[in-house]
């Protein structure tokens, strides 16, 4: 019987095993493999403490942190997938291949995936102006004509962020509405810098070696339009990695696991999540580290004080 089981290799998953490891809970961290959804980026700027790192150099980093505090309370099972969790009694079975290992309590931290735009020209230009993460590759666009696809909160969050630094974003969305709350919607479209398409539908990316112009249509008159950008952002939603737990934890409409953000625990006694696959708002390395490092903390209380009610007692609704 374990103390604690982590899934997933991305920076709440290592962030957690280093701190499990480190409070000598017997431990496993399941995992694909370390790094997560940054470890595509050529250049993450902003995981605090390290001006600058590869995807690549980063996963090493967090593979090389975890197995520098291991020890011997905490297995790491790497190349493994978790099908299932399931609650048996008081604790938990957790199944990966033929595998299968009782704990007293989890930490989900398996991340999201991004939806991918399907026009011409996006797999060539992914990387080279195309993205899909403004806190991440924004300031990389100082100046520079953006195109944000999008029409909800993140697209509208993400036009705002934009024009901090871009000379003109233009957001466009294909539908005759915008998804976003009204209030957030108007104060967005009151920088001039903005220019709001609705009923535009992206057809096509274009550009040399890097993103030049977007074309879309126009669904009212059906013409093609083309605009120069440098930049496309996509924020066309994403799919938290949680089927393995759904029916055992409660999740949003958008299949993301409730949490308290006090805590981290997901609504069911003995679980918690942290970073992308949770409902928390915002969605970046140092986040999901740092919420991960709470949930460690408050799941130690819960094994060693046998404090189940901890939050209960000073009144949160979980
Ligand atoms: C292209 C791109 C660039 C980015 N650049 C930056 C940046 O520069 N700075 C920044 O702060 N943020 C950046 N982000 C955002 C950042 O990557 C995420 O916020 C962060 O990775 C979330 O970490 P996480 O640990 O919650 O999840 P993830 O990074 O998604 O990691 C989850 C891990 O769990 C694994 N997993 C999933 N399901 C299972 C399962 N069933 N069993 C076992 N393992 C599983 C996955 O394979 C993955 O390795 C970027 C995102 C993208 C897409």
């Amino acid at each position: 019987m374990y103390d604690l089981i982590i899934i997933g290799g991305g920076p709440a998953g290592a962030a957690a095993a280093v701190y499990a490891a480190r409070k000598r809970l017997k431990s496993v961290l399941i995992i694909k493999e370390f790094g997560g959804q940054s470890v595509v980026s050529s250049d993450i700027q902003n995981w605090i403490g390290t001006p600058s790192i590869s995807g690549a150099d980063f996963a090493k980093s967090l593979k090389a942190h975890v197995f520098a505090a291991k020890g011997e309370v905490l297995e790491v099972k790497e190349g493994m997938q978790v099908e299932r969790v399931e609650r048996s009694g008081d604790h938990f079975i957790v199944s990966a291949g033929a595998e299968k290992f009782e704990t007293r309590s989890v930490l989900v931290a398996t991340g999201m995936s991004r939806k991918k735009l399907e026009v011409a020209g996006a797999d060539t230009y992914e990387n080279k102006g195309l993205t899909y993460c403004a806190s991440c590759d924004g300031p990389l666009f100082a100046d520079k004509d953006v195109v944000v696809v999008g029409g909800g909160n993140a697209g509208f969050e993400t036009a705002l962020q934009l024009l901090a630094y871009c000379k003109s974003v233009t957001l466009l969305h294909n539908h005759t509405n915008y998804k976003a709350d009204p209030v957030t919607v108007e104060g967005v479209l009151n920088d001039p810098r903005m220019h709001g398409a609705l009923n535009a539908h992206i057809k096509e990316i274009k550009g040399g070696q890097f993103v030049t112009s977007v074309v879309y249509t126009d669904g009212a008159s059906g013409k093609d339009i083309e605009i120069p950008a440098e930049g496309v952002f996509a924020e066309i939603g994403h799919y938290p990695s949680t089927n393995f737990v759904k029916g055992l934890v409660e999740l949003n409409e958008f299949g993301s696991i409730i949490t308290d953000p006090r805590t981290q625990r997901a609504k069911i006694e003995g679980i918690w999540a942290a970073g992308d696959c949770t409902d928390a708002p915002y969605h970046q390395n140092n986040i999901a580290g740092g919420d991960a490092v709470k949930a460690v903390e408050d799941l130690y209380l819960w094994l060693k004080g046998g404090v189940k009610n901890w939050w209960a007692i000073q009144g949160s609704n979980l």
